[in-house]
């Protein structure tokens, strides 16, 4: 086994078991997707550590532990379509990409989009389409979808997104100020939204229509 298998072994057993996650299909992507290859080349070496780290442009792929939680909370069986909004390095869109059918991921700073689609190809993950835009107005020409996923934090939940839910789909979003959000699971039912909250956590910002206005500043 190489060494960044050991290294992928320990942090699914020592940060993402040990916290909780137990879906074993989440687990199983978690110790397959090379996330060292998603981080820039003299990081590499702390691509299995317990925290975010720097993608430039200012963004940061997220703790595994997070990757792992907000898949979990999705409940994928295989057969889904899942929206990303801020596919960043594209690691979190790698994990979808092995548990549902389709992956769509929206980023707006396309230096990072056009980086991620082409690591994504090359490693063979072609189930997940890239796209360049606001993720905050969700993507209606390939809604309605049974999981959506937002990677940075907002303000509130979009309307357009919960709208772009199937019935029982689910949808995961960091919401509130820049400096700590509340991680929000909304289900779709036939006449209603259900709204849990599951923890705190920090993301970059989401910056888009729906979202936070471009040139806010963020106190941290
Ligand atoms: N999921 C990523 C980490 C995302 S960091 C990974 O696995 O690496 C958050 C990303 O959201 C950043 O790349 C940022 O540019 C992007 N972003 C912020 N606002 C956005 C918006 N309105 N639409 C699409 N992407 C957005």
């Amino acid at each position: 086994m190489d060494h960044y298998s050991v290294l992928r072994e320990r942090m699914v057993k020592d940060q993402i078991e040990a916290r909780g996650v137990a879906d074993k299909r989440v687990l199983e992507a978690m110790l397959s997707v090379p996330r060292h290859l998603f981080v820039p080349e003299d990081l590499r070496g702390s691509a299995y550590q317990d925290s975010p780290l720097p993608i430039g442009e200012g963004q940061t792929i997220s703790q595994p532990y997070m990757v792992a939680l907000m898949t979990e909370l999705l409940h994928l069986k295989g057969d889904e379509k899942v929206l990303e909004v801020g596919t960043g390095s594209g690691y979190q869109a790698a994990v979808l990409s092995l548990l549902a059918a389709e992956v769509f991921t929206i980023e707006k700073n396309e230096r990072l989009a056009s980086k991620a689609a082409k690591r994504l190809k090359d490693m063979g993950f072609d189930n997940v389409y890239v796209i360049v835009g606001d993720g905050t107005l969700g993507l209606k020409e390939e809604a309605p979808f049974d999981g959506i996923i937002v990677t940075a934090g907002s303000p509130s939940i979009p309307q357009p997104l919960t709208e772009q839910l199937k019935i029982g789909g689910r949808l995961v979003i960091p919401v509130g100020p820049s400096g700590m959000q509340m991680l929000k699971l909304i289900v779709r039912m036939e006449d209603r939204f259900i709204e849990e909250e599951k923890g705190g956590c920090v993301f970059v910002p989401l910056v888009g229509k729906h979202g936070w206005k471009s040139g806010h500043r963020f106190a941290n």
